[in-house]
């Protein structure tokens, strides 16, 4: 089929990592450290996911309006993916999560969401028709409420960060995507929409439900492990792409696997994702 459209509206952060030989303790100042920045967010994590997959991506987010954004953009540049729904907010910066790494690879995070915070339903309203919608929990509620308006055939929600949302959402949703924590965290609302629920188990791969009950799993496919980072948001990107394609229920859950598996094989998040042929080819 031709390349399914997929609106995502979600975050879009740069991280900035600093590997030192230890942690700091409150008060202390680490010199010698390495530095470099990633851009993340798991809304722009799945945009790249998705575009590099197969679909033509269309990312709903806010950025400030400083250096930052440029980062945390790039790859999505570069990939192709529509930036149209983009916008620079006056009053807050990029997102950023600071990332303190040691020898160890014990690491300390400290999000400051930003523009992220400040996506609300007005910049969701008005978005045209495709063929799927996907959205994560990083940014507000009422934008994922507004984007469960957009007209799709399918409309997933990846519950992380577990917090928490209207039991409409739950219900509305034709996808849910979540780990064991935030499993965990919905219990039984997961299932009560009646719609397909994807579970992620890690290194223990995937379990796809519908309406509580275990349609397809998937073990995790054996693959040197180099950085688990963005596996997540790399296997919701894939799981929406198949589905939006109209791939039976347990090759949709296949593919993405492959595509999370591969993404564990290489070191950091954006850089890490797949492209479809590499997929298709580890599949073959
Ligand atoms: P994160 O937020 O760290 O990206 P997550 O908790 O949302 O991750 P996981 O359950 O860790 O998601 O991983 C998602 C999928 O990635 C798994 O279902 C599996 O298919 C794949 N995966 C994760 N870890 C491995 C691994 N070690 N080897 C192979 N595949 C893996």
């Amino acid at each position: 089929m031709s390349r399914p459209g997929i609106k995502i509206v979600g975050s879009i952060n740069l991280d900035l990592v600093a590997s030192a030989d230890h942690l700091p303790t409150p008060g202390e100042t680490v010199t010698g450290a390495t530095f470099a920045q990633h851009a993340g967010g798991k809304g722009a994590n799945m945009a790249l996911a998705a575009q590099r997959l197969g679909a033509a991506v269309e990312l709903i987010g806010r950025v400030g309006k400083d250096a930052f954004a440029e980062g945390a953009l790039a790859l999505l540049k570069a990939g192709g993916v529509n930036l149209d729904g983009v916008t620079e907010d006056e009053s807050a910066p990029t997102g950023v999560a600071l990332i303190g790494v040691d020898a160890k690879g014990e690491n300390q995070i400290i999000v400051a969401s930003g523009a992220n915070g400040h996506l609300d339903a007005a910049d969701v309203a008005g978005a045209g028709p495709c063929d799927a919608v996907l959205c994560q929990l990083e940014v507000p509620v009422p934008a994922v409420m507004e984007a469960a308006k957009i007209e799709a055939r399918l409309f997933a929600v990846n519950l992380a960060p577990a917090l928490p949302v209207p039991a409409e959402l739950l219900e509305r949703a034709d996808l849910l995507i979540v780990n064991e924590v935030e499993a965990a965290y919905y219990g039984e609302a997961l299932h009560r929409g009646g719609g397909l629920v994807a579970l992620t188990l890690g290194g223990e791969g995937a379990v796809l439900y519908r309406a509580g009950e275990e349609v397809a799993r998937m073990p995790a496919y054996a693959v040197p492990v180099i950085d688990t980072t963005g596996a997540g948001d790399t296997f919701c990107g894939a799981l929406v792409v198949a589905l939006a394609e109209g791939m039976e229920e347990g090759a949709a859950l296949r593919f993405a696997s492959a595509a999370a598996a591969l993404a564990v094989t290489k070191p950091g998040a954006q850089p890490a994702i797949p492209m479809r042929k590499d997929v298709e080819a580890f599949l073959s």
